[in-house]
């Protein structure tokens, strides 16, 4: 279903009136967890000012150790939920329990499914039957065609609303926290008709080589960018070394606008 064989035209999809795909591209910002209404506030007013239309923020992380902070769970959502109706915003959080498929139709707009669960097909398959898009990302060590596999997973249980998203894979390199496989961008545009993102955060656990890899992958042909913000990263509950504060957010998105490569 999500083949480029079966869909010659690409899949636009809408996010809370946001077109993605088809030569629309949407920047996705936000925090990494959802800590509190005031460091989300914060967030969504910046989000505002800079024009950017889709908060991220996650509430039920799934850490590796299970001494880190684990996320605020149901309350997060309902953070998120009060702070986009606040500022006019779309929201995307990760869902890692099939039973919490409802729960995110009731407090966000879009469901992403994290790189560690990219083969839980269980909760691939409740997201098939929600009635909201899915941003699925990319296994850690997934390859492309498990990911286009798991994809389909969500499709033919019945939501074709699917953005697929890099977010690097693990290779031997330790400059960066994974390897961004900017080839996954126009192989998974060749072979799927979904929308492709690129979360640049993630992909490189830095700050310092956002802009370059948001253009490279904007030049590839990407539909969309995902990057952390955080009001405070130094004190940031999970992944304080990769998150931008609000200046320097503002300075990539200047950066990225600039190029002239998002649509
Ligand atoms: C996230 O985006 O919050 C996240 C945990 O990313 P990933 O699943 O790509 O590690
Ligand atoms: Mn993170």
């Amino acid at each position: 279903l999500v083949s480029r064989k079966k869909q010659p035209e690409n899949t636009v999809i809408d996010v809370l009136g946001t077109p993605v795909g088809g030569g629309s591209q949407v920047m996705i910002a936000g925090p990494c967890s959802v800590e509190s209404y005031e460091q989300l506030r914060t967030v969504a007013s910046a989000l505002k000012d800079a024009g950017v239309k889709v908060m991220r923020g996650g509430a039920f992380k799934p850490r590796t150790s299970p001494y880190d902070f684990q996320g605020l769970g149901i309350e997060g959502l309902k953070m998120l939920k009060e702070v986009a109706a606040e500022f006019g915003l779309a929201t995307i959080s990760e869902i890692v329990h099939p039973a919490h498929i409802e729960l995110a139709e009731q407090y966000i707009d879009v469901i992403q499914i994290g790189a560690r669960n990219m083969q839980n097909f269980e909760l691939l398959k409740a997201a098939g039957e929600a009635n909201i898009p899915v941003l699925l990302k990319r296994g850690i060590a997934a390859t492309l065609e498990e990911f286009v596999h798991a994809a389909e997973y969500i499709a033919v249980n019945g939501n074709s609303r699917v953005m697929l998203i890099e977010r690097g894979i693990r290779t031997y390199e330790k400059w960066t926290r994974n390897t961004l496989d900017i080839s996954a961008v126009p192989l998974l545009k060749q072979e799927t008709h979904l929308p492709v993102l690129v979360d640049v955060s993630h992909s490189t656990g830095r700050k310092d080589i956002l802009l370059p890899c948001a253009k490279a992958a904007l030049a590839a042909g990407a539909d969309g960018i995902m990057v952390e913000v955080h009001p405070e990263p130094q004190v940031a509950l999970s992944d304080a070394a990769q998150q931008l504060n609000i200046p320097q957010f503002q300075e990539l998105w200047e950066g990225i606008r600039l190029s002239g490569l998002f649509k």
